[in-house]
């Protein structure tokens, strides 16, 4: 069967149309998904019965669904969410001043393996469809929906590695940014990358999305350990990448940078990487380790945060700590996938 949610609603009105159907029934199908949130064609009134009987042999309008919510005492929301062939997948919903974030995943797993990263334990099971994306959105919606709140930003920083799934990635984009169905403007859409070199040109020219580089380390040796994928693209490869990437002229991209105690949190760190910045304009997101059973790494004190900061606000160089969010739910970055990887809650003591 089709997917509504992988086309957009233009692409619908097409679809309709090829089927005979005037096209305007696409539209029509498309507002009762994203506007009305209704997901049964039996309940889309103003449809012909015999169309609603046709769409509904033809046509899906459910990819995942919903296996449970966590909510933290911060008021993030884990969404766990299941595939039609039964594999679990996690999006983050993160309530902040008036934002709604949605940390989406685009893959179920990971192939990169980041030595710090909980998602890379389990390997890559599959890339996510675009409805599978799209879904993830929609859920979101339905949530807050309860409490007559919208969702605002989407970022691409779950699990999986985006620029791995471009395709699939990019017809989502397409629905999120879609007037008739999320109607995102594209600068509340962030993709996040480890940085597939070859892959970020081709973003740039699909969609003016805004983007993040998982640096965590300015130099190779060290990132080459940090993000194995780092020895086939290099920081040098990576940041003429970043130099090339459509981004207006007053906007910024974002190097997060994972703080890792004793590993890449020295002062010394911090003012190669502000040098890193200035050069490539952009702007830095420290992420301080969020910690998981069996890793050995560890999240550095206050007073080694503070200092690192100091050193990229002395520099000029715009620093924001992501405080972590939803940990006691597993679902901080890097902690997706931590529980289905074979680890517990009560093995990381919570
Ligand atoms: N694969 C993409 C999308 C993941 S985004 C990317 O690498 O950008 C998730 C962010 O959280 C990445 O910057 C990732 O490196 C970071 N991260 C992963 N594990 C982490 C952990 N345990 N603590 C802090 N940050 C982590």
């Amino acid at each position: 069967m089709k997917s509504l949610l992988a086309r957009t609603p233009d692409e619908l009105r097409a679809d309709f149309a090829a089927a005979g159907h005037p096209g305007f029934r696409g539209a029509q199908v498309a507002h009762w998904l994203y506007a009305r949130r209704e997901r049964e064609f039996a309940a889309m009134a103003n449809l012909p019965a015999r169309l609603r009987a046709e769409l509904g042999a033809a046509w899906q309008t459910r990819a995942l669904e919903r296996v449970a919510v966590h909510e933290a005492a911060d008021g993030t929301k884990k969404l766990v969410l299941a595939t039609h062939d039964g594999a679990r997948i996690e999006s983050v919903l993160i309530p902040e001043g008036r934002r709604r974030t949605l940390c989406v995943s685009s893959q179920i797993g990971c192939s990169l393996d980041c030595s710090f990263c909980a998602t890379g334990r389990m390997g890559l099971a599959r890339n996510l469809r675009a409805e599978e994306i799209v879904d993830q959105a929609l859920h979101a919606s339905e949530l807050l929906d309860a409490s007559g709140e919208r969702l605002t930003h989407v970022v691409f920083m779950g699990m999986g590695e985006p620029l791995l799934n471009l395709q699939n990635v990019v017809q989502a984009i397409r629905v999120l940014v879609h007037a008739e169905a999320f109607a995102l403007s594209p600068k509340r859409i962030t993709v996040s990358t480890a940085g597939v070199v070859p892959k970020l040109a081709e973003l740039g020219r699909a969609l003016p999305v805004r983007l993040a580089v998982s640096l965590h380390a300015t130099r190779d040796a060290l990132r080459d350990e940090l993000v194995p994928l780092n020895r086939r693209f290099p920081i040098a490869s990576l940041l003429e990448a970043c130099a090339a990437y459509p981004i207006a002229k007053r906007d910024r991209l974002s190097f997060e940078y994972a703080l890792l105690a004793d590993v890449n949190d020295s002062e010394a760190d911090a003012r190669e990487l502000a040098a890193l910045a200035l050069e490539a304009r952009a702007k830095i997101n420290l992420i301080p380790m969020n910690e998981h059973p069996g890793s050995p790494y560890r999240r550095p004190s206050e007073a080694r945060i503070e200092a690192f900061l100091a050193v990229l606000a002395e520099a000029g160089v715009g620093a924001t700590v992501r405080r972590s969010r939803g940990d006691d739910i597993f679902a901080a970055c890097g902690q997706l996938g931590a529980l289905s990887a074979g680890t517990s809650a009560d093995a990381a003591g919570r």
